[in-house]
Formats: structure tokens, C-alpha cells, sequence
């Protein structure tokens, strides 16, 4: 039989993610009715992923699933929020079963790894467009805001940097030093087409840390946020920043680049009180200290020699609009 909007919804979405005892009414209904339990307030982001702009028209459904609901996971982390619910506005230029099995199939996948339901969406035809809203809880004023970084916080960072955009390089620009093999080219593409939001460490780290950010534009860019909207600075030691056993082969200042001005990594940036690194080392986790905040409205970059550079700290970043 003929796929049709409401056969499609029922098919790939309605029952795809787990069900949630907070979900009151559920998709079929004009709007999802949810609960909101009363220590908590409800975190709300939304993000786009238009077909040519934010990926590649062939890439993968799986991985394109999985990525479009990374984006919003991993701006729940950073806000220190628990992921709950989210809806999903689907724009398709044709009904393609194959694709959308293995789309919902991966979306569905990390939904189930972080407790995370469907609860609606919208279905419309057009170029291909991704939209997902997702919504989080965060206990009363336990919320992570950007702007809440103060002078000598250290500034620790989640992973590794700079993966995402050497696989964009690769793609874009044909990019591909012969000292990176096969599997090195896998782990670089997996690390852009299916990123790991880092909701884990967000909660461990919740309660020693000032201010946060997910790193989707590139580290100078995000930390640029914290640091503007806080009014403060930076210090970077170069040397600290986490880079991949892949990229750790190539030219050093090529990775150092990829690590700070390209994107798509959604790792975490967060600052914490000095008094708090006893325990934020405490708890193993798979992150790095990179530097600190200071006073001076500036990113001044340390290198190997301890040479300082500075750097006018709005500069750098991808703007849509540019
Ligand atoms: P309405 O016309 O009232 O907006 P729709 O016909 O758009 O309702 O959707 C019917 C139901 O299916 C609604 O509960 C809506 O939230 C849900 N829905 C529509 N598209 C999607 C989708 N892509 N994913 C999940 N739920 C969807
Ligand atoms: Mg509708």
C-alpha cells in the first residue's frame, strides 16, 4: 500500500522511541500533554538541519537520524538538563520507505539511550529539512548559563577537538594527508556523522561548575560566547587541548586549527572554581583542562614556547549569515 502522511507517522514514528510515564497524551492528538515534575523546569532548544547546508543530500539516514537529535541532546548537556521529550518537523521531497526506516532507526536509537520520547512533530513536503525540538528538566536553578564564568575558573574541555572538521575537510575540500589511513578516515566520519552528546559527563560535572557551553562552531567561537557574555577572558594552553590519536598524525598546527576553529564536534567547554578540581578529578572522567578565565577581554593562546598570541575573541565562528 501506497505510504500516505498519517500511514508514515504511524509506520516510522508514532510508536518509535520508548514510552515515558510523563507523557500524558501522546502523538495522535493536536498537542502532546506532558508533566513537569515540580523541582524542575523544563529546557527547551531547537535546531534545523537543512539538506546541502548542514549535510550532505547522500549522506547516510541512519547517521542522519542519529546527528539530528545529537544537536539538541548536546544542547541539553550543556545546559545541564535531563533529556525528556522532543518533537520532530520532517520537510521530505518524496516518501522513500528505505530512507525513512533507517532515519527513524537511528534517531530512534540514541532517543532510547537517553530516556528521550517522540511526542510530536510535522509532516510537510519540500527540499529535504530536519527540524527537532528537543525539551529537558533541570532542577530549579540548577540550570548552566554561558554567562556565569568568573576570573580564574579553569576551563575544561569534553573528548577530543577538531575530528568533525577534518572529515568536513576531507569532503569539502579534498583534504586528506596520505599518513591518515582507512580506519583513521572512519573514526574522523563517525565523529561527524554521529556525534555522542555528552549528557554523562554533564551530570557528573552539574554541581561544580560555573558556566557551559556545547562546542558546535569551534572552540575559539563557543568559548567567545562564554566568555562575552560573561565579560571575561581566556587563557589556552595549546598543548592541553585533547586532540584524536587520528589527528594527533597529522601536521601539528593543521590539528591545532581544526581543534579550535572548526566545528561540528559537540563536545562541552564548561569552567569550574579552582576549589572544585579536586573533585572534578576525582571523577575520571574523559575530559581536559585547557586553561582559564581571566580578567582581560581577550583569548590570549599560549604555544609550546609559552609564546603568547592574541586573538580578537569575536572573529572566528560560522554565521549562517557572513
Ligand atoms: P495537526 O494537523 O493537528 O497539526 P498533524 O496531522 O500534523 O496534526 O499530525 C497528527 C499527529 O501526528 C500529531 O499528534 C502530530 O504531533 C504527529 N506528527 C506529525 N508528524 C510527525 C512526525 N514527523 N513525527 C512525530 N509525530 C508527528
Ligand atoms: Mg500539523
Amino acid at each position: 500500500m501506497a505510504l500516505t502522511e498519517f500511514s508514515l507517522i504511524k509506520q516510522f514514528f508514532a510508536d518509535a522511541t520508548q514510552k515515558r510515564q510523563d507523557v500524558i497524551v501522546d502523538i495522535g492528538d493536536d498537542c502532546a500533554v506532558l508533566s513537569c515534575p515540580e523541582d524542575s523546569n523544563i529546557a527547551i532548544s531547537i535546531d534545523t538541519l537543512v539538506s546541502g547546508i548542514h549535510f550532505f543530500a547522500d549522506v547516510d539516514p541512519y547517521t542522519l537520524g542519529h546527528k539530528s537529535l545529537a544537536v539538541g541532546l548536546s544542547d541539553l548537556a550543556a545546559m545541564g538538563a535531563t533529556p525528556a521529550w522532543f518533537t520532530l518537523a520532517l520537510t521530505l521531497p518524496e516518501l522513500n520507505e528505505n530512507w525513512l526506516s533507517a532515519f527513524a532507526e537511528g534517531m530512534a536509537t540514541l532517543a532510547a539511550e537517553h530516556d528521550i520520547q517522540l511526542v510530536g512533530g510535522d509532516t510537510t513536503k519540500g527540499p529535504l529539512s530536519i527540524s527537532i525540538q528537543v525539551h529537558g528538566l533541570v532542577r530549579k536553578g540548577a540550570q548552566l548559563q554561558r554567562s556565569q564564568a568568573k576570573s580564574s575558573d579553569k576551563i575544561y574541555i569534553t573528548g577530543t577537538l577538531g575530528d568533525a572538521g577534518a572529515a568536513l575537510q576531507k569532503r569539502l575540500a579534498s583534504w586528506q594527508p596520505e599518513i591518515l589511513s582507512e580506519a583513521d578516515w572512519s573514526f574522523l566520519t563517525k565523529r561527524l556523522q554521529q556525534p555522542t552528546p555528552r549528557l554523562a559527563i554533564s551530570q557528573k560535572v552539574l554541581p561544580y561548575v560555573n558556566a557551559a557551553i556545547d562546542i558546535s562552531d569551534g572552540l575559539l567561537a563557543d568559548l567567545g560566547h562564554i566568555l562575552t557574555a560573561s565579560g571575561k577572558g581566556a587563557k589556552i594552553n595549546l598543548d592541553a587541548i585533547p586532540l584524536s590519536p587520528s589527528l594527533k598524525k597529522i601536521d601539528r598546527k593543521r590539528a591545532l586549527e581544526l581543534a579550535l576553529s572548526s566545528g561540528d564536534d559537540y563536545e562541552l567547554c564548561f569552567t569550574v572554581p579552582a576549589e572544585h578540581v579536586p573533585a572534578i578529578k576525582a571523577l575520571n572522567l574523559d575530559i581536559q583542562q585547557i586553561g582559564e578565565i581571566t580578567d582581560e577581554q581577550q583569548i590570549v593562546l599560549l604555544n609550546e614556547n609559552g609564546q603568547p598570541s592574541l586573538l580578537d575573541i569575536t572573529t572566528k565562528g560560522y554565521d549562517h549569515f557572513a
